[in-house]
């Protein structure tokens, strides 16, 4: 196996494009490290992409924020205006594991794990966060939710890589929330996972909303009718109850020894409407 670490994306991209064998990006290594020593993969290739210095930033942009690709979780916890303008992400992320796992993990590698059951990305897709993408053919940008299309792929072509993410700006009283159910208190696998956000006019009724769920399907879920459920409303009981069904009736989960299919649906209306009434203290300023 050889292991490159190159210092910029340009020289990154053309390394993965030019091997024939089996590639993988290095960010944290916290899901890629285990798979190679448990002998799941070999790979031919390994570039690490802790070197890329841009990569490595956290910038304001255009009233956002871009988290570069090799930021690792436990930095975006310790950054102000991150924290206070997506606090739903930041939950997530670190969330991820142990201090020790957050001092590598990055929520890049969170999703380019295509893991259903990955806890930053209901959070991100919540957000409408986008991901611009370098490859052999230039930049692409695509929505977080279209980045994995099954376990363990995504629609990443040969010799791309993911270079950062974008957290959008948003409109006074918006807000987000992330919750996930384990069965113990840390360091477990999300059952389900649950993202809300949404922004409200100057008379408190949602007029924006994203709903995401984790964990109940092969792929991350963006459910509109469960968002279509606050829009318009105060987000009164009425409607977290018609927001929870809605959350429920979308969820197409296995079943298996961490959780019965039956349990996941029920859960994912618990988690969605108890994350929409945390998000909708927030952006009420509570
Ligand atoms: C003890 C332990 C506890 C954990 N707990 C949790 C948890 O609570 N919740 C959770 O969601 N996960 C958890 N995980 C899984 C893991 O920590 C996360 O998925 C983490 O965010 C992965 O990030 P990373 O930077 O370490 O990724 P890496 O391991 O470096 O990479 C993961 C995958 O993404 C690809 N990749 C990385 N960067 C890029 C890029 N820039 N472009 C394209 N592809 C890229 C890699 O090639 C690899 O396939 C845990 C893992 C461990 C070991």
């Amino acid at each position: 196996m050889r292991y490159e670490a190159p210092t910029t994306v340009d020289r990154a991209v053309s390394l993965l494009a030019a091997e024939k064998g089996l590639t993988f990006i290095l960010a944290g290594g916290t899901d890629l490290l285990v798979r190679m020593k448990s002998g799941q993969i070999e790979p031919d290739l390994v570039v690490d992409v802790k070197r890329i210095e841009p990569l490595r930033r956290i910038t304001a942009e255009g009233g956002g924020y871009r988290i570069g690709a090799a930021v690792p979780s436990a930095e975006l916890g310790e950054h102000e205006g991150l924290r206070r303008l997506w606090p739903g992400v930041v939950e997530a992320a670190n969330l991820i594991g142990s201090t020790q796992i957050q001092g590598r993990a990055t929520m890049t590698g969170n999703l380019c794990n295509a893991s259903p059951a990955a806890d930053s990305v209901p959070a991100l897709v919540a957000a409408g966060a986008t991901v611009t993408i370098a490859g052999p053919r230039g930049r692409r940008e695509l929505p977080v939710e279209d980045v994995a299309t099954a376990p363990g792929k995504t629609a990443l072509a040969k010799g791309e890589i993911v270079e950062s993410i974008f957290l959008p700006a948003r409109p006074p009283r918006s807000s987000d929330a992330y919750l996930r159910f384990i069965p113990r208190t840390e360091m477990d696998i999300a059952v389900v996972g649950a993202g809300v956000s949404l922004t409200l006019d100057d008379k408190g009724i949602c007029k924006a909303a994203r709903v995401s769920l984790g964990a109940v399907a092969p792929r991350v879920l963006l459910v509109k009718e469960a968002a279509d459920a606050l829009i318009g409303t105060s987000i009164d009981e009425a409607a977290l109850d018609n927001l929870a069904a809605a959350a429920s009736a979308a969820c197409r989960p296995i079943d298996d020894k961490r959780g019965t299919r039956e349990f996941r649906i029920q859960v994912a209306g618990v988690l969605a409407r108890r994350a929409a009434a945390i998000a909708l203290r927030r952006a009420k300023g509570q």
